[in-house]
């Protein structure tokens, strides 16, 4: 069983096994990334990019080594095209500030859409407030899907960039992101697509999408907290400014002037999280070991199953019913807040989210202050979905 491979699964929470069903928070590690992590501080650890001796060459060689995994995963033209970050958050922050601050003046203005999460609302709203520009919102329906016909509206020679989740964390709905990317492209405008949720689900090719900038964090897919994607391409990210000065992202220095590194080194000041790397190099690993496409099929199942059985239950309602899904459940019970939901599910072992998930305009969208999300990973199992609508069940009760 591939929960096998998870040691931190089979433990007990409450005198009851572990039931994780927060995975669109963070996915758990395999026994292998543990072990790589580990064993690269038994036996490895040394800074990169500065040293001639065996360890720090070994270091470079494994960190470099993962910047082209996660090169033939998202299919990018070059391993140049790879910056690695903290993760999602500091890559919109860093394509904000460093692409398309010096892209706006008054009057400009930033689109995104209804349904992003707080780290691909804010870092714009940062800047448009600094440049005096504004943001404007592509809106979406009462299923949780974007009305795209809205974007020609949206969109005039004042929109400097756009960018939109592929996934929502929230309502699972898988965007068109193609549409988008050409609609911005016809206008000729940059688009980001912020992947959070959609690389660990399915494959996705940053080319054949032809995406400008594409991020992802690799929490998120089975890898360490603290590292991160920034997919740029080529020509965009060579005529880009550095966002962080410091060690490594310059080829020299004198008081007087200070020339830059090339890509991606210009981008990754300071020494990075090269365990993080690393460790998101066999988490990438561990996914091809079994194939994207079987975590999308194995994960289809799962959703379609929990769909049906959470829909058949009175008083509950999933919130986010787009056409195409992630396997990402967000649901409402009618005069139980989530809290209480989350509360008595942690007491029978069920790990689930319960807030705004950092979509607030989300739940505004709705009129509800949070729901209750269920999000399911490879290790998951029709049989935690039977645990989990056992346990909607009960929190009903204790509510009666
Ligand atoms: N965007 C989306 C869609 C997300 O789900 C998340 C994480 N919940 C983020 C951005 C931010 O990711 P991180 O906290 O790893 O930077």
């Amino acid at each position: 069983m591939i929960k096998d491979d998870f040691p931190i699964l089979s433990q007990q929470i409450n005198n009851k096994p572990l039931i994780y069903l927060d995975n669109a928070s963070t996915t758990q590690k395999p026994s292998s990334v543990i072990e790589k992590i580990a064993n690269y501080y038994k036996n490895t650890n040394s800074n990169i990019h500065r040293g001639v001796h065996y360890l720090s060459q070994k270091s470079t060689e494994e960190y470099e080594n993962s910047r082209i995994k996660v090169h033939n995963f998202i299919g990018s033209k070059s391993s140049k095209e790879i910056v690695f970050v903290k993760g999602t958050t500091e890559a919109i922050n860093l394509v904000a500030n460093s692409y398309v601050k010096p892209l706006l003046s008054k009057g400009d203005n930033v689109i995104i859409s209804q349904m992003e999460h707080h780290a691909n609302i804010v870092p714009w709203q940062m800047i448009t407030k600094e440049k005096q520009s504004e943001i404007r919102i592509i809106p979406m329906d009462k299923n949780g899907e974007l009305i795209l016909d809205r974007l020609d509206e949206l969109i005039d020679k004042n929109t400097k960039f756009i960018s939109v989740n592929h996934v929502s964390n929230t309502l699972g709905t898988i965007n068109p992101i193609e549409k988008l990317i050409a609609k911005a492209h016809e206008h000729n405008i940059r688009i980001m697509i912020d992947g959070a949720q959609a690389v660990q689900h399915m494959r996705v090719n940053v080319r054949e999408m032809n995406a400008d900038f594409y991020c992802f964090s690799g929490h998120k897919m089975y890898g360490p907290t603290g590292i991160g994607i920034l997919y740029g391409k080529q020509e965009i990210l060579e005529n880009m400014q550095p966002y962080q000065g410091g060690g490594d992202m310059i080829k020299s220095v004198t008081f007087e002037k200070t020339i830059y590194n090339d890509i991606p080194n210009r981008f990754e000041a300071g020494t990075p999280n090269i365990v993080g790397a690393i460790g998101l190099g066999e988490a990438i690993d561990f996914i091809e070991s079994i194939t994207i496409e079987k975590i999308e099929q194995l994960e289809m199942e799962l959703l379609h199953y929990a769909t049906k059985r959470i829909n058949s239950i009175e008083d509950v309602t999933i919130i986010g019913n787009s056409n195409k899904k992630a396997s990402v459940i967000s649901f409402v019970i009618d005069n139980i807040h989530p809290h209480d939901i989350g509360t008595i599910m942690d007491k029978l072992g069920i790990a689930i989210r319960a807030g705004h998930h950092c979509t607030q305009p989300i739940m505004d969208f709705y009129e509800i202050p949070a729901t209750a999300r269920a999000s399911f990973a490879i290790y998951n199992t029709k049989e935690d979905i039977d645990k989990l609508v056992e346990a909607i069940e009960k929190t009903k009760e204790v509510f009666s």
